[in-house]
């Protein structure tokens, strides 16, 4: 049947962090006791004031069709959001929300890149990055980082990737896999070499803004020459543990929104509108009230890193935002454990779902072949009793 389905799908991968999600279920379903650290999802319930906020929405009849772009309260409630986080000023035309920054993401590749457009992504890099740049024709040009330079790409790593069909670059910061944090100085350093190309754009995912623990989050809009030709990228999703929500958010020069808000009045219209009006009440509120959930990830973190540092053949960087650890697992790759032969990241990430009842994500899926990614979004409990498992097995 593969035959009969299109050339654009049959070209795609599946999303491994939904399909390693996917394979835990099925696991658990037989009745195997699984730890799912694969999914990059926030273990918190939604805040009460968010939910009373839907809540009321729905006794006030918010159930027709919303505007495509999104509600205009909320458009200006997201203007005002990023001139308070962000020192970014746009206009609520400027801004387009959509279903989960995910189609976000999508809506701005297939409106921005032309078959043959390069797209750089420094690597590691979000999973769905490079499928959605291919989805639209692009070519992504990854370029590779490692835990030497905190998985971070360098101001001379952009220009020599940069070839005369660059069209843009993608990246996360707080990166989802790595959880590196750019500095404001470390992004002055790559604008200054895109500032010599004046024809590339800049996609700036900041949908782990708040989960930062180095206090300090900086914004390439924000940075001379990057403001007409940045998309940033944000949504509910991670900070306010709105995952199935699905609201997502972007601002971007006018004429991008509109092409943006073109494109999704064909493919999905509006977002669903519950979900808008509980991210006015999220995005109004100080930041302080979602303060306890990045306190306990940063304890969190700590407590992985801690046990982590115990297992022989693990390197792991310090990663300052997101919730994930990002190690380095090559040490393992020829070796034989358990019957089973570990020849790379692949490898060792089935190895510890099938002997250790762990489930993580491969590197590969993120364009670094050396590592796995371990979700820390879950309770002390599972991170200790997950570590000790994979102490155990490895
Ligand atoms: N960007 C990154 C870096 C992510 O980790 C995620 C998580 N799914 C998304 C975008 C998409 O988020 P959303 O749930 O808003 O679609
Ligand atoms: N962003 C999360 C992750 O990387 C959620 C899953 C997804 O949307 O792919 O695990």
């Amino acid at each position: 049947m593969k035959a009969y389905l299109s050339d654009r799908i049959n070209s795609m991968s599946t999303s491994a962090t939904l399909a390693m999600a996917a394979k835990a279920r099925e696991l658990r379903n037989e009745g195997k006791d699984i730890i799912g650290l694969s999914l990059g999802e926030p273990d918190f319930n939604i805040p009460d004031f968010i939910k009373e906020a839907a809540k009321e929405a729905i006794d006030q009849n918010y159930s027709s069709y919303s505007p495509v772009d999104g509600y205009a309260d909320l458009k200006k409630a997201i203007a005002h959001k990023f001139q308070r986080d962000n020192a970014l000023e746009y206009t609520p035309a400027q801004i387009v929300v959509s279903t989960g920054a995910k189609q976000s993401l999508a809506n701005v590749a297939m409106v921005l890149i032309n078959p043959g457009d390069e797209v750089i992504l420094p690597a590691p890099y979000w999973v769905s990055y490079r499928d959605i740049v291919k989805l639209a024709g692009g070519i992504p040009v990854e370029v590779s980082t490692d835990i030497s330079s905190d998985f971070k790409m360098t101001p001379e790593q952009l220009r020599n990737a940069i070839t005369p069909k660059t069209k843009m670059i993608w990246y996360s910061s707080p990166c989802n896999p790595s959880g590196s944090v750019y500095s404001r100085e470390e992004l002055e350093g790559l604008a200054a070499v895109l500032r010599e190309h004046p024809g590339i754009f800049v996609v700036s995912d900041e949908i782990y803004e708040h989960i930062n623990f180095r206090s300090e989050h900086a914004s390439i809009a924000a940075i001379d020459g990057m403001y007409d030709r940045t998309i940033t990228v944000n949504g509910v999703s991670k900070a306010f543990a709105m995952t199935g929500w699905r609201i997502g958010y972007i601002g971007a020069p006018e004429w991008i929104a509109r092409a943006c808000t073109k494109f999704q009045g064909q493919i999905t219209s509006g977002a669903n509108a519950i979900g808008q009006r509980a991210t006015i009440a999220a995005l109004e509120a100080p930041v302080s009230r979602i303060q306890y959930m990045i306190d306990e990830f940063l304890q969190r973190r700590d407590l992985i890193l801690k046990l982590l540092s115990d297992i022989q053949g693990f390197r792991v960087n310090v990663p300052e935002g997101a919730f994930y650890v990002f190690p380095d697992i090559s040490s393992f790759f020829g070796k034989e454990l358990r019957g089973h032969t570990i020849d790379n990241a692949s490898d060792f990430a089935l190895y510890l779902l099938e002997e250790a009842h762990v489930a993580t994500v491969t590197g590969e899926a993120f364009g670094n072949p050396n590592c796995i990614r371990i979700s820390y979004a879950a309770s002390e409990k599972e991170i200790r009793e997950a570590v000790r498992r994979i102490a155990d097995a490895v």
